[in-house]
Order: structure tokens, then sequence, then C-alpha cells
């Protein structure tokens, strides 16, 4: 990080997001800042932390403070000899920028662009076998729910069945609220589970994923409760066909709004185009969504290492509505899918 900081000519970067500051040192908790400089990095964090930071941080100086981690961070660089003091501009508040800008000074605040968000696009070996392993607790969870998904049990407690599993197996925490969405609510593309009941027949839209050891999955499987119309049949399938021409063109060098276009062109050409109204995918590691972008005219490139979503959808308002998603990371030659269960249509 101290290269980028070089090119970036920046002397400091006070890093005040929290999953960055695990990326960097490996402290896991809700409070603290790390300001990395030349001559090394020091981590602020108050009492409560103080025994949580002597047994995560790494490669970084601990300071115990009375005050905010980034008021004590702040007050240390008033004093600090550095020219240019970069803070993660997207990722503080106005308020929390202005009383840096006035104990620093103006002059020697920069608003840096987001360089450890970028550090962690590319995973490495120990953190791919972290998203690995949520996503195959992920499977095992979908498993368990088709035997659960009925008609007349409720969206919220089919969500509440699979998070009890998965709090059972060690998961920290669902990696977003549990997306159960069924009949008139699938076409809803972020749908929470509700009270509603499941009817007879329905697609239900099951998208969920874990955090495990601090990694999170994504995974979504689009289920029918009854006998599927022909026209829901041809949907899902389009959408498979979509979700599998982006799957194709993952491989590194490939820029980020061609994996999009894949999907959205299999989708033109079965007239579903219109009905597919959010981005393809997105990045996933520490956070359930950082970078890469998978979305039109997003140029970044592909490169191996990458942890990303496919997730294209159709949905058609006040009918229903169909996902298909899946956690891959980008290989040498094309993509692994991390979230390998069947994407043949399930009816339960
Ligand atoms: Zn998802
Ligand atoms: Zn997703």
């Amino acid at each position: 990080m101290r290269q980028v900081l070089n090119r970036q000519k920046l002397d400091s970067l006070l890093i005040t997001h929290l999953p960055n500051i695990r990326y960097l040192c490996g402290f896991t908790g809700r409070s603290g800042a790390l300001l990395v400089a030349d001559s090394g990095a020091v981590f602020f964090t108050d009492g409560r932390y103080s025994e949580q930071a002597d047994a995560e941080v790494q490669a970084s100086k601990i300071r115990i403070v009375r005050k905010s981690a980034l008021a004590a961070a702040t007050q240390a660089l008033k004093t600090a000899r550095l020219r240019r003091i970069g803070v993660e501009a997207a990722r503080l508040t106005v308020a929390e920028r202005a009383a840096v800008a006035a104990t620093v000074g103006t002059r020697r605040l920069i608003d840096a662009p987001p360089i450890v968000e970028e550090l962690r696009e590319v995973k490495d070996i120990d953190e791919i076998g972290r998203i690995r392993a949520a996503c195959r607790l992920g499977i095992e969870l979908f498993d368990r729910l088709k035997g659960v998904l009925r008609p007349g049990i409720s969206e919220a407690e089919v969500a509440g069945e699979l998070e009890f599993t998965a709090r059972k197996r060690g998961v920290e925490q669902m990696a977003f609220p549990t997306i159960i969405a069924a009949g008139q609510r699938s076409a809803l593309p972020h749908a929470r589970a509700s009270t509603a009941a499941i009817s007879p027949r329905a697609f239900v839209v099951c998208d969920f994923g874990v955090i495990l050891a601090g990694y999170c999955s994504d995974m979504t499987r689009t289920v029918h409760v009854g006998l599927p119309q022909p026209k829901a049949r041809r949907v899902y399938n389009g959408v498979r066909e979509a979700q599998q021409a982006a799957l194709e063109a993952v491989k590194p060098g490939v820029i980020a709004g061609e994996v999009d276009r894949a999907a959205r062109n299999l989708l033109k050409k079965i007239g579903l185009d219109k009905f597919f109204t959010h981005s393809t995918g997105h990045g996933v590691g520490l956070e359930i969504h950082e970078e890469p972008r998978v979305a039109a005219g997003q140029k970044k490139e592909l490169k191996a290492g990458m942890v990303i979503t496919i997730e294209p959808g159709a949905y058609l308002p006040g009918e229903w509505g169909v996902r298909i998603e899946d956690t891959v990371v980008v290989t040498d030659t094309g993509c692994e899918v991390l979230t390998a269960s069947s994407k043949d249509l399930i009816t339960v």
C-alpha cells in the first residue's frame, strides 16, 4: 500500500472504513482508525477493544485512546511532519472531514481515491479459500431450503429457517437481509422476506449470503412452487441462458462492461432485456458489494483472483420475476463457479 501512496504522492493515508482496516491490519472490531505513513502504521481504538486489538492487529503500533479513534488519529497528525495527508473521501461524513480539516489544516488534507478498495479487488489464496467455504455453505443452505419451501408457509419463515441453520453452522451473520420473494413480490428485485404466505403456484426468488471468517457469499436461485406455466418456463430459461452467456464472457483482460453486455444481449434476443433492470453483478469479499462493479459502461479490466457475482434477472411488473446468481472467481482462463448448485428449474 505504501507503493500506491508514493504513486499518489501522498505521504500518509488515514483509513476509517472498517473493512479496509480489517484488510490491512486484521482488526475486526467496530471502532478504530488506521494511520499509514512511510514511517509505519499506527492503529487507534478505544478501551473497549484493547484486548481484541492486542490479539488481532498486525504490522501496526496500537494506541488505546480516550476520545474517538478518528479524533485521536487526527490529533496525532496535527504535529506530524507530513505534508500530504490522504483521507478516504468516500467514507467520511461531511462533519468528520470538516473536523479533520480544522485540526490538520486544509492545505495538507487530500481527498484520496479508494486506494484500499482497489487493493482488495484481487483476492489471495487465503481469501478465495474463505469465500469458497462461505459459498459451499450457501449451497448446503439452499439444499435445506428446498425442503422447507411449500405453499402456505410465509416468506419470513423460510428466511428464518435458512438463517437459523446458517447460525448453527457458525456464520458470523448474514451478508445482507435474506430475500425470499414469492409470486408478485418476486417481480421486486430487492424485496425482503415478508409475512406473506407463499401461494400454491408461484415463483420464489431466494437470494441469500453468509459471512464466514469475515468473507461473504452470494447466490440466488429461483424455485417454482407448483407446476410452472409455459411462459414461466420460457422466461426462466431465458434468464438462465443470459447468466450462462455472462459466465462464459468472464476471463482476465475482459472489461466488466462486456460481461454485462453478454447477459443483456442474450435477453434482448428474446425480448426480455427491458425487464432486466439492474446491473449484472458486483465484487464480493469482506463486503457483499465491492469493486469491481459488473455493469453497463464499466471499464475496469477483470483480473485473475477477482471474485464477482453474475446475476441477471427478468422482472415482469405485476406478474413475477426470475433471478439466477452465482459467485465466481476469475481464473487464468475463465472463471470458476463457487456456488455450483443446479440451475435447472426446480419445482417444489
Ligand atoms: Zn444476491
Ligand atoms: Zn449479488
